[in-house]
């Protein structure tokens, strides 16, 4: 019985197709590192729910169709981003935005950065509270759907950039570090037509560490 029972598992799990198919190139939804109601009254549950468990999800299973078949097969997310355009570029910057956006939050997140991001903040923008100010103001300026970064360059050197659509720093060049959301499905059961409030209450649940870190 057990014999029997292995050999099928092997006859299955030696398949060519399924393997290279099912184990090389799957996108995975990326877990959350909190409960979905952890950052309220920020971010409420709902919004969580749908951003995450559906927006993101719907950008991975599009991903999944789009890519077998190319020459992004048993490429990484970062290199399709770099490399590809249209569909397959949308889905998958759509899916590094995203990844890079849901980990850098926590219910514990919030005050300032320290270290050397925080000399790096305060030699570019002279202040922690005019760096906010000038990051707020590009997502307000950002017309549509879009995100905000805070990137570095290779010499470490940081910069806020506005990014249409699925937009990432990594097609300048840049290293993504901190990146608000502004298209309105990241806002909009819980504060409507009010971004600039949105964006104002974000940093009470960024997670500086994260973001040193990168
Ligand atoms: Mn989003």
């Amino acid at each position: 019985m057990l014999t029997v029972f292995l050999s099928l598992v092997l006859s299955i799990t030696n398949h060519p197709v399924m393997d290279k198919n099912e184990n090389v190139m799957k996108f995975e939804l990326v877990k959350l590192a909190y409960a979905t109601d952890a950052l309220e009254p920020v971010i409420s549950k709902q919004t969580i729910e749908f951003h995450h468990g559906k927006h993101l999800q719907t950008y991975v299973n599009n991903l999944n169709n789009l890519v077998p078949g190319t020459k992004f097969e048993n490429a990484d997310l970062e290199t399709i981003v770099r490399e590809s355009e249209g569909g397959i570029f949308n889905n998958a910057g759509q899916i590094l935005n995203h990844n890079l956006y849901f980990t850098q939050f926590s219910p514990e997140g919030g005050g300032e950065p320290s270290g050397k991001l925080a000399e790096a903040i305060n030699t570019t923008w002279g202040s922690f509270d005019n760096f906010r100010k000038e990051f707020e103001a590009a997502g307000l300026a950002l017309f549509g759907s879009g995100w905000v970064w805070l990137a570095k360059d290779k010499d470490g050197k940081l910069s806020i950039t506005k990014e249409a659509n699925a937009g990432n720093p990594l097609t300048k060049g840049l290293s993504p570090l901190l990146g608000f959301d502004v298209w309105e499905h990241a806002y909009y059961l819980d504060y409507q037509n009010r971004r600039a409030d949105h964006l104002k209450e974000l940093w009470k649940i960024v997670d500086w560490k994260v973001v040193e870190k990168r």
